[in-house]
């Protein structure tokens, strides 16, 4: 039998991480809205163990969703009711939610219409789904906004080409390359005109800003609880309206062929149960501060726009995406910090090496002529540290600042 030496196990002991929020302010744009708040951290030693959410799993429902100790069947209804949704289940990931929306609502062949500044798992869930793509494209710098109008046409294209419309139509509310917001009824609109299912991936916005499913004229909303719900990975938002469940949600009518085995109350495209310990409870602990947190969400813009302002000080330093920010999520250009990159020892890591010096994290290591940073949920001191030290390191390198 192989066996690990003791040694080689030892270094699975002890883990610490380095960029814990205490010690490091962290810019990365994924990880900003996903920091716990003191009640997630203390509800994830309590649930810690396997399945602990299952102690009293209700032996008639047999199900995560049906499960009143602790309160996940009401998690559930506060959760649509928060997105102004009808009904919501927890799911791994945003990506997870929206495959299963893809498979359950697609043929194999079928079209879906996506922004084409939509993150790299909705390309893949629907490459899973058997789905086909087909893009609304954006422009160019320095806004790269995407032209919505165009979600008919491309509606239209598919319908002339296949003679049937698309399965489903897909919008992601805010990008991860530029953080721009777009206008999300807008698309509603075309869809409903159209009566195809519009999902909007929310995966940025629910559990940061106010979403309103119903307004926005969403069918599906999918989100990511690490990304946005201040809650540990893996945990994933499906929030459906009442028309989708009986397809998004069906029931499993699998008949085992010898035993005559049936699992009717489980939800198929789910497998049954999805995230059952930490991860959810984590999740449901931070509710009740994220449906305080996404009113402030003007004073966050307003931070994000101040470090906008401030940056933009530094010698051929501009933002790119839409102005002024309708997200904290921010895209910078930066020929003066690449030019001071041409001649320093360290090139492009000279900036992350400069930050991390100063205590600041979250830029990808080695560049500067483009770098994404999100002060979402920080301190103004902390930003007030962060714009100082940009600022500072730009006068090292002779830079001109305004
Ligand atoms: C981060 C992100 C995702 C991925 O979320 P997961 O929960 O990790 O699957 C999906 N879509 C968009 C637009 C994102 O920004």
């Amino acid at each position: 039998m192989p066996r690990i030496p003791k040694e080689r196990l030892g270094r699975y002991l002890g883990l610490k991480r380095e960029f814990k929020e205490e010690h490091y302010i962290n810019l990365n744009p994924i990880q900003r809205g996903g920091v716990l708040t003191s009640e997630a951290r203390k509800a994830l030693l309590e649930f810690g163990d396997g399945y602990s959410t299952c102690d009293w799993c209700p032996p008639k429902a047999a199900r995560l969703d049906a499960i009143e100790r602790p309160p996940i069947a009401q998690f559930m209804r506060d959760l649509a009711e928060f997105l102004n949704m009808d009904v919501a289940r927890v799911v791994t990931r945003c990506r997870e939610a929206k495959f299963i929306t893809f498979t359950t609502l697609g043929e194999p062949g079928d079209y879906v219409v996506v922004d084409s500044l939509a993150h790299y798992s909705t390309y893949i869930a629907a490459e899973l789904a058997r789905l086909k793509i087909k893009e609304v494209p954006h422009g160019g710098p320095p806004e790269f906004k995407l032209d919505l109008d165009a979600y008919a046409d491309k509606i239209e294209e598919v319908k002339r080409e296949t003679g049937k419309l698309p399965a489903v139509v897909l919008l992601t509310h805010v990008d991860y390359l530029y953080g721009n917001l777009n206008d999300a009824a807008a698309v509603g609109k075309i869809c409903k005109k159209y009566g195809v299912p519009f999902l909007l991936n929310a995966a940025y916005t629910a559990g940061v800003m106010p979403i309103d499913g119903k307004k926005l004229g969403a069918d599906i909303i999918v989100s990511s609880g690490h990304k946005s719900w201040a809650a540990s990975a893996p945990t994933g938002i499906l929030a459906l309206k009442e028309e989708l469940v009986d397809k998004m949600l069906a029931r499993s009518k699998v008949v085992g062929d010898w035993s005559e085995r049936k699992f009717g109350l489980k939800e198929y495209a789910l497998l049954g149960c999805t995230v059952m310990g930490a991860p959810l409870i984590s999740l449901m602990a931070s509710f009740p501060h994220v449906v305080e947190r996404v009113e402030r969400w003007p004073q966050e813009l307003e931070q994000a726009r101040y470090l906008v302002e401030q940056l933009e000080r530094i010698e051929g330093t501009r933002q790119l995406g839409v102005k002024p920010k309708q997200h904290t999520l921010i895209h910078m250009e930066s020929d003066g910090f690449y030019k001071a990159s041409q001649t320093h020892k360290r090139r492009g890591f000279f900036l992350y090496d400069e930050l991390k010096r100063r205590g600041i994290v979250g830029l990808q290591p080695g560049l500067t002529k483009h770098f994404k940073l999100n002060p979402y949920g920080l301190s103004r001191e902390k930003v007030e540290q962060v714009t100082k030290s940009f600022l500072e390191i730009a006068n090292e390198q002779k830079l001109k600042v305004d």
